[in-house]
């Protein structure tokens, strides 16, 4: 089903939004950056960009207050957390619309978005009275050995457009509480939401009080300003979200300089549906990992591996499903499918799908939605049958194209499974607890996420996120990927008369 769109008018919306989300207007108009919305590809702001001086004079401010924020007591840091996890609840409807406009999420997911901020921010709060380091045993006596954690400095943070939003929550509010200043630079298709995001947060520092001046920047800019970032001696910590391709560039880079990076790097997860799976319950998370947010999630399932003894039971139905879901204006319409981000994502679509076709794919969807909108890219999600796994199967192609391949043996589909360059995220569908353990085992799954009856997508934020191989090795979010934002130094205190050297050595001067 196709629903058609009312007539709607983005840039006036956009602007209103920002007005109530406190953003000058002068940020976003007349500037030299276009930005547009995908929902109908109009321009909706020019955005004023910063210089590469501008840039690096930021960062010298943030480097400045990191010097101030490092001595603020962690629990009072998280005290700022708070106020903006507070912001953030203010703001939800009004920030979530903004990135339903600029993303072209549709409004759950643009709110879900939204709420995962708000989420994360109260992880971190509990997380600045728990910034714990170990004490060790040490070998000798009178000593006592510990670990001390201790801010690292200005924290880097480069995202994607298909989180404008939530990736910069998930590291600025642990930079916060441990003890750093951020500056961001926002992917160029996704400024708006960040300079809402900026004056959210400045919003809970003046209510802080007395937090030093620039804390917390953006660049507003396209990649030779990421670049800066990137280069800048006074940015220990470079967390850069988007395709291998930006990580292949920005991950030696930092290298060279022995910076320290977390990388969030492309995706090509799969799934395999086992004899014994629930199939309701798998149809319903293939559906959503695979059409949700218009297949534009880094943890999109893009490869599903069906038992032979199933397949004829599931791919009919899932066909039928992508048959009939909802594709439309996500901002006037309840439709569960959003646009493209732009025309080159539709082009590259339309591509893997004509090269799939070479390989022997059997194509459902895959075709245009016309909404009357030149520049708004609607598409059918395009479920293919391949033969095997090949040719684009083997790449990520960020829009909504899912492989589906049939199978036999159970131990050749996990080999099939781990043989891609990609390593984020990955779920199996079985009642079979030999299957599931094998494929969470060490020789099972090889991603970062490795999920049961649940699909790629939609991870929470207790968990570290991210992946393996070519995605990067990054992770960021819950757990203990705080330790990154932080320097770890190894202390150990004599209070003894003597002085024993480790490992019995001796040097006995006169
Ligand atoms: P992109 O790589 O085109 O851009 C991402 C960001 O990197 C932008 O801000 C861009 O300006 C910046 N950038 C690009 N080249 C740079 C360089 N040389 N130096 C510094 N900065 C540079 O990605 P995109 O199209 O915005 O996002 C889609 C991609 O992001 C997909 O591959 C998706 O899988 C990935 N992604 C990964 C995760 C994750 O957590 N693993 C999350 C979201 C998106």
């Amino acid at each position: 089903m196709n629903i058609a769109a009312k007539k709607v008018d983005v840039a006036r919306e956009a602007a209103v939004l920002l007005e109530k989300l406190g953003v000058a207007s002068d940020l976003y108009t007349g500037g030299a950056m276009p930005s547009f919305s995908p929902v109908t590809g109009e321009q909706i702001a020019s955005l004023k960009t910063v210089s590469a001086a501008g840039a690096a004079e930021k960062i010298e401010k943030a480097d400045a207050a990191f010097r101030a924020w490092r001595l603020v007591p962690a629990p009072k840091r998280g005290e700022l957390v708070r106020l903006l996890g507070e912001e953030l609840r203010a703001v939800k409807a009004d920030l979530g619309r903004l990135v339903s406009i600029e993303a072209g999420k549709i409004p759950s997911e643009g709110l879900g978005e939204v709420q995962e901020m708000i989420d994360i921010c109260d992880f971190a709060v509990g997380l600045s009275r728990q910034l714990y380091g170990l004490t060790i045993a040490t070998e000798r006596p009178g000593h006592r050995m510990m670990e001390t954690w201790h801010p690292l400095g200005v924290v880097g943070i480069i995202s994607a457009f298909n989180f404008p939003v939530a990736v910069w929550s998930w590291n600025a509010a642990l930079a916060l509480v441990c003890g750093d200043a951020v500056v961001w630079k926002p992917s160029e298709k996704t400024p708006l939401t960040a300079l809402a995001c900026q004056a959210i947060l400045e919003r809970a520092i003046a209510r802080f009080g007395d937090a030093p001046e620039g804390l917390s920047q953006v660049l507003i800019g396209d990649r030779a300003i990421g670049e800066v970032l990137v280069d800048h001696p006074k940015v220990p910590l470079v967390s850069a979200t988007g395709s291998t391709r930006m990580g292949r560039e920005v991950g030696p880079r930092l290298a060279k300089r022995f910076a320290r990076a977390i990388l969030e790097l492309g995706g090509n997860n799969a799934g395999i549906v086992c004899p014994s799976a629930d199939l309701d319950m798998a149809l319903r998370a293939i559906a959503f990992g695979a059409m949700g947010t218009a297949g534009q999630r880094c943890t999109t399932l893009r490869r599903l591996f069906v038992h032979e003894s199933v397949y004829d039971q599931l791919v009919p139905r899932l066909k039928k499903a992508y048959q009939s879901v909802s594709v439309g204006n996500p901002l006037e319409t309840t439709a569960l499918v959003g646009p493209l981000v732009d025309k080159a994502a539709f082009d590259n679509m339309q591509k893997a799908i004509a090269e799939a076709k070479g390989h022997g794919g059997v194509v459902t969807g895959g075709e245009r939605v016309e909404l009357g909108y030149e520049n708004g890219f609607y598409v059918k999600p395009a479920l293919v049958e391949m033969p095997k796994q090949e040719g684009p199967v083997l790449e990520e192609t960020f829009a909504p194209i899912l492989y589906v391949i049939k199978y036999s043996d159970f131990d050749a589909v996990l080999a099939e499974h781990n043989a891609v360059a990609a390593g984020l995220s990955s779920s199996i569908f079985t009642r079979d607890m030999q299957e599931s353990e094998r494929f969470l085992a060490a020789d099972g799954s090889d991603c970062g996420i490795a999920n049961v009856n649940i699909g790629t997508s939609g991870a929470e934020i207790g968990g570290a996120f991210g992946g393996e191989k070519e995605t990067g090795g990054g992770r960021e979010s819950g757990s203990d990927a705080w330790k990154a934002y932080m320097r770890r130094a190894t202390n150990t205190v004599n209070y003894s008369k003597a002085l024993p050297l480790a490992q019995g050595v001796s040097f006995d001067i006169e």
